[in-house]
């Protein structure tokens, strides 16, 4: 089969004859198969997926076919399926089964997407190397013995080991745009309430977001339109129009822009050297063609990654009280009565980082600690929220690297749970502030290691931000020229 990295050369053999959705779809399950030592996968879909790509293929046949006819796409594991397991890769669901499918899922199915399988991922989405999984750690799929970033770890390397065309992810504070940027693809992180969470299982509720990672921008544009918009499931969801994103990023613009670099984030002294010349090379590039690059000084780099661990723990040692060993998933065998039903169900059922942030987060919503944590912590997002959206207004973007550094090795950090946590230094800042952000790969160091840089642009700016992710993938994309 050949490497298809893009919807519209999947199409074009598709609509020509010269592939049916169902040899697609064996081929990819077959990719999966062959590498199951990478761990990528949790499983497939494989009886509902094939059944879905005969349907697809019927529906070429008699031209109805969907926008997203032939994407075989992955989902992370904590995005449900209706009939379909989903345990965020905890103990805890383990052989959970959705009663509901996501909007997200709804919406992919209706225009005919074929979803693939789940993808392994951090437990509950909290981490950074997918080395949090109760089913054991992802391996990049293209450089051995380094993580391919988490927590959606499974859905980036899901795309890089071309095991799918796309896949979902989700971030609430660089998931998406993290692994993106170690294994080479584009992560989309939309503004907050672009895309419903219902049937996304909460880790953050007032962060989390679901997004596409994807091989080229039409791809996550499209992606993108499909998802977006209205839905009575999730009241944080915005009731704005969805503009026709496909479309939009067609048309070509060349339009001079006004970019924006952080200081702190360009001459951060944790900044891998090859990481930060690409970055540096790329804006006076920009500059050079006639853009505006201006150097922003920002001073609340500090505060923002221990802003973001407050108030993320708080909301989920919150969203994840309901594992209780009594509605659903792991239940001890241990448990003599209620309350040990509960201890024990929670001791045996989550992972020590999962436990380490509902304690957190617990301590921060005490009552004694309440006011120098959670509400100080709210405080910073309120003003980190309003000093980004000044920049943003005088600035189309705000461009700097996605991540400090390349990928790191496995086995590494585990035990540095503060070092883990820096690792979302970059990213944090658009779920403070609810902004869209973007991670292209435009970087890659002597040993061919992929890094990313990012785009954060305003709110519901999307359009904007996926029309100048074009322009900068065909102007610095290192793999120019593949279909
Ligand atoms: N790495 C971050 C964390 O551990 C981000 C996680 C995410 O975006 N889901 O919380």
């Amino acid at each position: 089969m050949k490497d298809y990295r893009s919807l519209q050369a999947v199409q074009a053999d598709l609509f020509s004859g010269e592939i049916s959705c169902v040899q697609l779809t064996n081929e990819y399950l077959k990719r999966i198969r062959e590498h199951e030592q990478l761990n990528i996968f949790l499983e497939t879909f494989e009886e509902s997926a094939l059944k879905k790509a005969k349907e697809v293929d019927e529906k070429i046949a008699n031209k109805q076919a969907g926008k997203l006819a032939g994407m075989v796409i992955s989902i992370k594991d904590n995005i449900c399926y209706k009939g379909h397991k989903v345990s965020a890769s905890s103990k805890i669901l383990e052989g959970f089964e959705s009663l509901y499918s996501a909007t997200v899922v709804e919406r992919l199915l209706a225009e005919d997407a074929i979803i693939i399988g789940r993808t392994n991922c951090d437990e509950f989405a909290m981490g950074s190397s997918n080395e949090n999984s109760a089913y054991g750690a992802v391996k990049h799929p293209n450089i051995e013995n380094k993580v391919p970033g988490g927590s959606s770890g499974g859905a980036a390397a899901s795309v890089a080991a071309g095991m799918c065309l796309a896949s979902l992810g989700s971030d609430t504070g660089g998931s998406i745009r993290q692994p993106a940027s170690f294994c080479g693809n584009i992560g989309l992180k939309p503004t907050y309430g672009r895309i419903s969470r219902h049937g996304l299982i909460a880790y953050a509720s007032s962060f989390d977001q679901i997004g596409p990672f994807t091989n080229c921008i039409e791809d996550s544009a499209i992606l993108l339109e499909v998802m977006a918009g209205k839905d009575e499931y999730d009241s944080t969801l915005s009731a704005r129009e969805v503009p026709a994103y496909s479309q939009k990023v067609k048309e070509s613009t060349s339009d001079k822009k006004r970019i924006a670099y952080l200081d702190c984030y360009v001459e951060h002294e944790g900044l891998n050297e090859e990481v930060k010349n690409r970055t540096v090379e790329i804006i006076k590039s920009l500059e050079a063609e006639g853009h505006t690059v201006e150097k922003i000084s920002f001073d609340l780099l500090d505060q923002l990654v221990p802003a973001y661990y407050v108030l993320t723990t708080a909301e989920a040692s919150s969203n994840l009280a309901r594992y209780d060993g009594v509605h659903f998933g792991y239940r001890s065998p241990n448990a003599t009565d209620l309350l040990s039903t509960y201890v024990k169900s929670r001791s045996e059922g989550f992972g020590p980082e999962v436990k380490r942030r509902i304690m957190l987060g617990t301590y921060v919503l005490s009552a004694g600690y309440y006011d120098a944590y959670y509400s100080k912590a709210q405080k910073v997002r309120r003003i980190v929220k309003e000093q980004t959206r000044k920049v943003l207004a005088d600035y189309d973007f705000i461009i700097s690297p996605t991540t400090p550094h390349p990928a790191f090795d496995l086995n590494s950090q585990v035990d540095d749970p503060i070092k883990m946590y820096l690792e979302d230094i970059f990213t944090v800042q658009a779920n403070i502030a609810g902004l869209p952000a973007i991670s292209l790969p435009l970087g890659e160091t002597k040993e061919k290691h992929p890094f990313g840089i990012q785009l954060m642009a305003d709110v519901f700016q999307e359009e904007k931000l996926l029309s100048f992710s074009k322009q900068l993938m065909n102007k610095y994309s290192l793999k120019k020229g593949e279909a």
